[in-house]
């Protein structure tokens, strides 16, 4: 018996160009991980048949799903700003399009399932490590309330990929709004396709922005998506590690975790992806490149709006838009984390206040803020005698606030991935103890959520535990 899914495959019904069909490698021997039933559930799957031989094989790209049609997405991108004409799904398979109850669609990928013609050198597979780190970490984002790409399960392959050292081998599956990024209109831009660039975007208004009329349109809709998510990850200490253009969703969705991480200390400076050499994709840079990717974007869908230097002046303007909007996103975001809810001219400054005494003192940005609500935050800086001045004024602007404890914990999580913790549920799957993985998992469920019980995943790691670089 094969696995049978709700499928509609737009994307496949888009002309031969845009894709290969290509099915999953099979593995030697699909083990399974974890099915996420909460979201099967929200996709309208019965997860009890997802858990099953038939679902882990489909899963493990043993065995395709009825109604599925396998494909790699063809795309290119910037890569830490050079230009790659060609990049592609290498190791990930576009199964199809559910259509979940109410009608919204969802891409369901396998990531690691196998080579394709867009994998160069690369074998295709992922080991077990950024498997289980993009399942924890999407799922942390998810019900942090940002936008991303799902954990719908996980599988071991028991086949041993080899990264500088033999590991064992995994696939995620995961869902997506869609998988189409600002380097899938690259891709067709630079071969000067001006008929795939239409089709691509009504797909993709028609699919994201219904609203949308026309190119301009969606050049402003995207930006105003983008501005939204990239201020959500500032205001949870987010780092995506590698914002290139090829991993930038038109969807609006977080996409692509490799070696991101959330903050421990705060600094506007950090950096923890291995290969970003030289800090292009830091914490505090990532509105910046932001602007640039969608300027890429903009760039791409010109053919497509008549007339040159008014096309380029009207995409301009809508870009620009992005500073605006972010700007008003971050202080109602940061606004909540230090409890206001009304609006004064010096809240900017207070917050920026804090920020910047933040940095000063090395302060744990998760603790810091979910401290201010327990009354712990001093404790986090070198110098607490520099909070408590800052607390000072902070206080007397809350004195003009209704509720500020309940905005407060709704907006500053008790519960983040932290770094250590997920190399910790890494090191003890690739020793085949799934445990660990579970529970934090569980934790980051419920991440404003006091859970006593869980008291130790709130701690900052001690020095020893200290993550300073994360891998794909
Ligand atoms: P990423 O860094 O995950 O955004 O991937 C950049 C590009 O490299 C994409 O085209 C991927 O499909 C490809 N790629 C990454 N890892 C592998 C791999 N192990 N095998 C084949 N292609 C890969
Ligand atoms: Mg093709
Ligand atoms: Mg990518």
């Amino acid at each position: 018996m094969t696995l049978t899914l709700p499928f509609d495959n737009s994307y496949a019904r888009l002309p031969d160009r845009f894709f290969v069909r290509q099915a999953p490698v099979p593995v030697a021997e699909p083990g399974l991980i974890a099915v996420n039933d909460r979201l099967a559930a929200e996709l309208g799957l019965d997860a009890s048949l997802l858990a099953t031989p038939e679902g882990i094989a489909a899963f493990a790209g043993n065995a395709t799903p009825a109604g599925a049609a396998p494909l790699a997405q063809a795309y290119a991108g910037h890569q830490f700003g050079g230009w790659v004409p060609q990049l592609g799904d290498g190791r990930a398979i576009l199964l199809g399009e559910i259509v979940a109850p109410g009608g919204r669609r969802f891409d369901l990928q396998l990531k690691g399932s196998g080579q394709t013609p867009f994998s160069r050198r690369g074998d295709g597979r992922a080991w077990i490590g950024p498997v289980i780190r993009e399942y924890i970490v999407s799922e942390a984002m998810a019900a942090l309330g940002v936008p991303t790409t799902r954990a719908l399960a996980a599988v071991t392959t028991g086949e041993t990929v080899w990264r500088e050292t033999a590991l064992p081998g995994a696939v995620l599956a995961r869902v997506a709004a869609s998988h189409i990024r600002v380097g899938t209109f690259q891709y067709f831009a630079a071969r000067e396709d001006t008929e795939a660039l239409r089709l691509l975007t009504d797909h993709v208004i028609q699919r994201h922005y219904p609203g949308a009329e026309g190119p301009l349109a969606l050049i402003e809709a995207v930006t105003a998506a983008q501005a939204r998510l990239i201020a959500k990850w500032m205001s949870f200490g987010f780092i995506h590690g590698v914002m290139n253009t090829d991993n930038m969703a038109i969807s609006g969705e977080t996409i692509d975790y490799g070696p991101c991480a959330f903050m421990d200390a705060y600094h506007p400076g950090k950096v923890f992806s291995s290969i970003d050499q030289f800090g292009r994709y830091a914490y505090g840079n990532q509105p910046q490149i932001a602007v640039w990717n969608l300027a890429q974007f903009a760039s791409c869908l010109l053919p497509l709006m008549g007339e040159l230097e008014p096309a380029i002046e009207a995409a301009t303007t809508a870009i620009n838009r992005f500073g605006v909007i972010y700007q008003r996103e971050w202080l109602r975001l940061f606004r909540a984390k230090i409890g206001l809810s009304t609006e004064e001219d010096g809240d900017a400054k207070l917050i920026e206040a804090l920020l910047t005494l933040m940095a000063e003192n090395e302060a744990d940005f998760t603790r810091t803020f979910r401290g201010l609500v327990d009354g712990t935050a001093a404790a986090e800086f070198a110098d607490p005698f520099a909070f408590e001045v800052w607390a000072e004024g902070w206080q007397a602007r809350l004195a003009r606030e209704a509720d500020p404890e309940a905005v407060m914990r709704s907006a500053n999580p008790a519960f983040i991935p932290r770094n250590h913790r997920v190399e910790e549920a890494i090191r003890a799957a690739v020793a085949g103890d799934f445990a660990p993985f579970h529970r934090l998992n569980a934790i980051l469920a419920e991440p404003y959520g006091d859970q006593p019980e869980a008291i130790a995943y709130r701690d900052a790691p001690k020095p020893d535990e200290i993550v300073r670089r994360t891998f794909c």
